[in-house]
């Protein structure tokens, strides 16, 4: 079956692509399907947003598509940057978001610098039946940038002893966020 992704983020996509491609899913972006465009994330929730996104390139292609809303939530920052954690601190790139948390976290001792990731999955089928799927992961905010795989804050997302940039894809895409909010989405499926 043919899913677009609908996002222009190259890790989210290369990680749909990872993980749904051998289960027998044609994964597009929706750049590869002819969507140039930027949707704008208007919500307060996760959930909120990624049903904006997937609605607006349903609305173009009326095929089945997946959108994905994601990001960090830290426990001592209240939640912060949660739903912003692509344009946290109004800064471009993922190394000036993640030095900026770094610097937010500096005296912050190890038992408080508990956080998570959350990702909500909105999946629209062919039909333009909505299904909502979230999936969580659970890890600690690092000290300093480590690794150099994966995308975001992976540097600085410590998980059993070691970054989300420090594991293969193949570790990161068993655990994630990202991978239990399939599940969800898995089991959504066959409820039907
Ligand atoms: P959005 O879902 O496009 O609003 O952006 C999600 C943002 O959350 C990304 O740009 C990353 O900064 C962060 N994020 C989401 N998932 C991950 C992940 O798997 N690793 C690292 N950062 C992530």
């Amino acid at each position: 079956m043919k899913l677009i992704i609908a996002s222009n983020n190259k890790g989210k996509i290369r990680e749909y692509k990872q993980i749904l491609e051998p289960m027998g899913y044609e994964v597009v972006s929706q750049r590869e399907a002819g969507a140039d465009i930027e949707v704008e994330e208007t919500g307060t929730a996760f959930a909120e947003n990624s049903a904006l996104k997937a609605q607006a390139i349903y609305d173009m292609f009326g095929c089945a598509v997946l959108a994905d809303d994601s990001g960090l939530e830290i426990d001592a920052l209240n939640g912060e940057p949660g739903v912003y954690s692509a344009r946290y601190g109004g800064l471009e790139s993922d190394s000036e978001r993640t030095a900026l948390v770094l610097d937010k976290m500096k005296d912050i001792p190890e038992e408080r610098r508990g956080a998570h990731f959350t990702c909500s999955i909105c999946f629209i089928d062919s039909d333009g039946e909505h299904i909502t799927a979230e999936g969580k992961v659970f890890g600690t905010i690092g000290y300093e940038p480590v690794g150099t795989n994966g995308f975001g804050y992976d540097p600085i997302f410590m998980y059993e002893g070691k970054s989300f940039a420090e594991v293969s894809a193949e570790v990161k895409n068993n655990v994630s966020h990202r991978a239990n909010a399939l599940r969800d989405l898995e089991e959504k499926l066959k409820e039907r």
